[in-house]
């Protein structure tokens, strides 16, 4: 890997690179990062640069919380290595690079809050028993001209929905990320002006897990350059407004075994493995405060714990075909921690091909607009509505729960009671505005 990086580092200065972000996202799906000179590159590869280990305690304001036994002393340092063969020169900064980082103890050790580890092993169970995972995500986000305290008052693009003139004004900042994207290594699936306002969803190639969620980890960075080369701002924020759509990312899934996609049938085992887990997952791929304010009926993001074939209400959407068939999640946002979100993703999957849970036949309707004694005959439930009801269900699913294994658990519980406790006396529009540009 020391060549590797060597290699890379000389055609770096070549190029004129300075620098290499060495990148990773903490509990709260926030993306942070070291930037380290070319010339210091090979050195990091080999020993990795120090950061403080209390950055899987920070929460989603920057605050950093104590109350997590493992991690209870503003002592201690990790290594963050580069994940070298993912290093990308970055198109929109073209003097930096990038590269995903793996974190270790500071005798090289796996460092048990490292996310990205966490998603690499249930990869490695997957392929132990002959599974493999593709996955994507879809990234929705608002556009707001440089310097806009919010979105809904300065809209980016004036609409409408899914119209090609909406992005006639932002039509250098398109024409960037179609440019930046590919240069970036990275695979648009699609691009348009989304539902909300000033809203513009892209979807990413689907590839294996781990590099789903690098990919959506240097598709973040790749968008606020290209948004900033353009005089824009972007939000990834789960809701950039009350009554307003929000912010989705929905997290495409699918399993092969001997290269026949199990996803085929949608009674494989998967589905149901995602459905009886769902509330956890949750806790998990949608877990800030303003991602429980997101999941309202009647706003395509999934409120209610249900299946459907192509039902945009459904938190898991089944889209059908041989071999593109897949599941969507979309109780899933920017608050999210994508290694993390794709790990108990495949590990309840994995789990529900081996006990095969009974799957329930697929809703056509919003849940929503029934009422609560039908949601109650027809066994369909609410999912988590705050963050004390999503521990909960996190912790009543040894299944998800264990996955992130005890200390990692521990501070992802104590890093969301930081922003319940800090969320507990503040107006819901203040919580919105808060989040609006952190991601
Ligand atoms: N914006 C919606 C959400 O919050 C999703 C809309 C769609 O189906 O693409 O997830
Ligand atoms: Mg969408």
């Amino acid at each position: 890997m020391t060549k590797a990086a060597s290699a890379a580092a000389k055609d770096f200065a070549a190029a004129g690179v300075y620098g290499v972000h060495l990148a990773w996202a903490d509990n709260n799906g926030i993306p942070r990062s070291r930037i380290v000179p070319v010339a210091g590159l090979a050195d990091a590869a080999t020993r990795g640069v120090g950061a403080t280990s209390l950055f899987a305690v920070f929460d989603s304001h920057d605050a950093i919380t104590y109350s997590h036994s493992g991690l209870s002393t503003p002592s201690g340092d990790i290594r963050l290595v580069p994940v070298v063969d993912r290093l990308r020169r970055l198109a929109g900064q073209p003097a930096l690079a990038w590269a995903p980082v793996r974190q270790f103890t500071q005798d090289g050790d796996p460092w048990p809050y490292c996310q990205r580890s966490v998603l690499e092993r249930q990869v490695a169970e997957a392929s132990e028993r002959g599974l493999e995972f593709r996955a994507g995500y879809e990234l929705e986000f608002a556009v707001a001209p440089a310097g806009s305290s919010d979105v809904l008052t300065s809209p980016g693009h004036p609409g409408p929905a899914y119209s090609p003139h909406a992005l006639v004004p932002l039509d250098g900042f398109v024409a960037s990320l179609l440019h930046d994207f590919a240069a970036n290594g990275l695979r648009i699936g699609q691009l348009h002006a989304e539902y909300g306002v000033a809203q513009i969803e892209l979807s990413l190639g689907a590839t294996d897990p781990v590099s789903a969620a690098d990919d959506q980890l240097l598709a973040r960075q790749t968008i606020h350059a290209a948004a900033h080369a353009h005089g824009l701002v972007v939000s990834f924020a789960p809701l950039v407004g009350l009554g307003a759509a929000g912010n989705g990312w929905h997290l495409h899934t699918s399993v092969r075994r001997k290269g026949q996609n199990l996803l085929e049938d949608p009674d494989s085992g998967y589905l149901a493995g995602l459905l009886r887990d769902l509330p956890a997952l949750t806790a998990i791929t949608a877990p800030s405060v303003p991602s429980t304010m997101r999941l309202r009926p009647g706003y395509f993001a999934g409120a209610y714990a249900f299946w459907g074939v192509e039902n945009r209400e459904a938190p898991l959407r089944y889209i059908a075909g041989s071999d593109h068939a897949n599941v969507e999640l979309k109780t899933s946002d920017a608050s999210a921690n994508p290694y993390l979100a794709l790990a108990v993703v495949l590990a309840a999957g994995m789990a529900g091909l081996d006990d095969r849970p009974a799957l329930p036949d697929p809703i056509g309707e919003d849940p929503g607009s029934w009422t609560a004694g039908e949601r109650e005959t027809r066994g369909v439930r609410p999912l988590p509505a705050d963050t004390a009801e999503q521990d909960a269900a996190l912790l009543a699913s040894p299944r998800v729960a264990g996955v992130l294994g005890d200390d990692l658990l521990g501070a992802f519980r104590a890093v969301r009671a930081s922003d319940a406790a800090w969320a507990a006396d503040r107006t819901a529009d203040e919580i919105v505005a808060a989040h609006l540009w952190r991601y």
